[in-house]
C-alpha cells in the first residue's frame, strides 16, 4: 500500500496528476529513511529535515509532524514490512502550467515503504570502487545541496558517469574542486594521521544524518575528526574510504578511480561500522522500553 495524500491506497491506484509540479519542474522535497525491526530509525531528524528542506523551498508541509509520523508508521504496518526503506515525497502539488508556486494550492503527500534489501555481504568485506566524476555538484548559491529536493539531474548525471566506470558511486567536486558527495551519500576518508576527514557543509553537501552520527562515533572512539575543504588528491591517498547514508550505513570504498587505497575494507571503517549498528540496536531498544 501506498499513503498518498490523506490515505491508504492500492500501489495500482497511487497515481498522481501529470501537471504535477513535481513531475513538470522537479518542485518538491522528499526524505529516505531505514526501518529496523518495525522502528523507523532517527524518525525525528528526517522530519526535521524534512521541514528545513521545505522552508528553504517555501513550501508549507500540510501536515504536523505527529500525523507525518502516524502516517509512516500505517504505512510499515499495512505492507507488514519490518525491515524497510520508506520514503516521504511532498511536491508542490498540482496546478496549470507556470513555474508560479501559487498555482498549486496544496502539496502533494507521498509515502512509500519498500522491503529493505541489503548490497551483497561481499561489498561491506571486500568495498567498493567509486569514480570522482566529471559532472560538478550544483553550486550552493543556484540550488543549495542541503535541500534534499526532488531536483536530482545533478545527483543524476553523476550517477550516468559513475555507471559508465562501472562504478558502485560517484563522487563529486564542488565548482572549486573540493570534494564535495556521492549521488546519495556523503564521503569519508583516514588521512596518513589517522584523522577522520569529511568535506564541510560549506563546501556544498547534504548534511546526511549519518554523516553526523559518523562524527559523534568518531569522538566517542577517541578519533580525531576534520571537517574541511580537501582536494583529490587528498582522498586518492586516504588509508581508508567510506560512504555513508541512511540505508547503507558505512560502506567501505578500496578502489577510487584507477587507484587502490586497500584490498577489504579498513579497520577503522569496520570499527566504526560497528559502532553505527550498536547505536542503531541501542535506538531500537531504547524505543521497545
Ligand atoms: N548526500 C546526498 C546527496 C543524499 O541524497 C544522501 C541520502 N539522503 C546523503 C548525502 C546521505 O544522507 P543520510 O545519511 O541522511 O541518508
Amino acid at each position: 500500500m501506498i499513503f498518498l495524500n490523506n490515505k491508504l491506497v492500492p500501489k495500482k491506484k497511487a497515481l498522481i496528476s501529470v501537471f504535477d509540479h513535481g513531475f513538470l519542474y522537479g518542485d518538491g522535497i522528499y526524505e529516505t529513511l531505514r526501518i529496523y525491526k518495525g522502528i523507523i530509525f532517527k524518525l525525528d531528524e528526517h522530519i526535521e529535515r524534512l521541514y528545513r528542506s521545505a522552508e528553504m523551498i517555501g513550501l508549507a508541509i500540510p501536515k504536523k509532524r505527529e500525523e507525518i509520523r502516524n502516517a509512516v508508521y500505517k504505512t510499515i504496518a499495512s505492507n507488514r514490512q519490518k525491515e524497510a526503506v520508506v520514503r516521504i515525497t511532498i511536491s508542490r502539488g498540482t496546478g496549470p502550467l507556470g513555474l508560479d508556486p501559487s498555482l498549486c494550492p496544496k502539496p502533494t503527500f507521498v509515502i512509500i515503504s519498500n522491503k529493505f534489501r541489503n548490497c551483497p555481504a561481499e561489498y561491506y568485506s571486500k568495498g567498493v570502487k567509486v569514480s570522482i566524476v566529471n559532472t560538478r555538484r550544483n553550486y550552493g548559491p543556484a540550488l543549495d545541496p542541503r535541500i534534499k529536493s526532488l531536483n536530482f539531474l545533478n545527483n543524476v548525471l553523476a550517477k550516468i558517469e559513475a555507471k559508465n566506470r562501472a562504478s558502485y558511486e560517484a563522487l563529486m567536486m564542488n565548482y572549486q574542486g573540493y570534494l564535495a558527495e556521492g549521488t546519495i551519500s556523503n564521503v569519508f576518508f583516514i588521512n596518513n594521521k589517522d584523522i577522520l576527514c569529511t568535506p564541510a557543509i560549506k563546501v556544498g553537501i547534504l548534511e546526511g544524518i549519518t554523516r553526523g552520527m559518523i562524527l559523534d562515533i568518531a569522538k566517542g572512539l577517541g578519533l580525531k575528526s576534520r571537517e574541511g575543504c580537501f582536494r583529490r588528491k587528498d582522498i586518492y591517498n586516504a588509508r581508508e574510504v567510506f560512504i555513508t547514508n541512511t540505508s547503507m550505513e558505512v560502506m567501505p570504498v578500496t578502489r577510487i578511480d584507477k587507484v587502490r587505497i586497500a584490498g577489504k575494507a579498513g579497520r577503522l571503517t569496520s570499527m566504526i561500522h560497528d559502532k553505527y549498528k550498536e547505536k542503531v540496536s541501542d535506538y531500537i531498544e531504547a524505543f521497545n522500553n
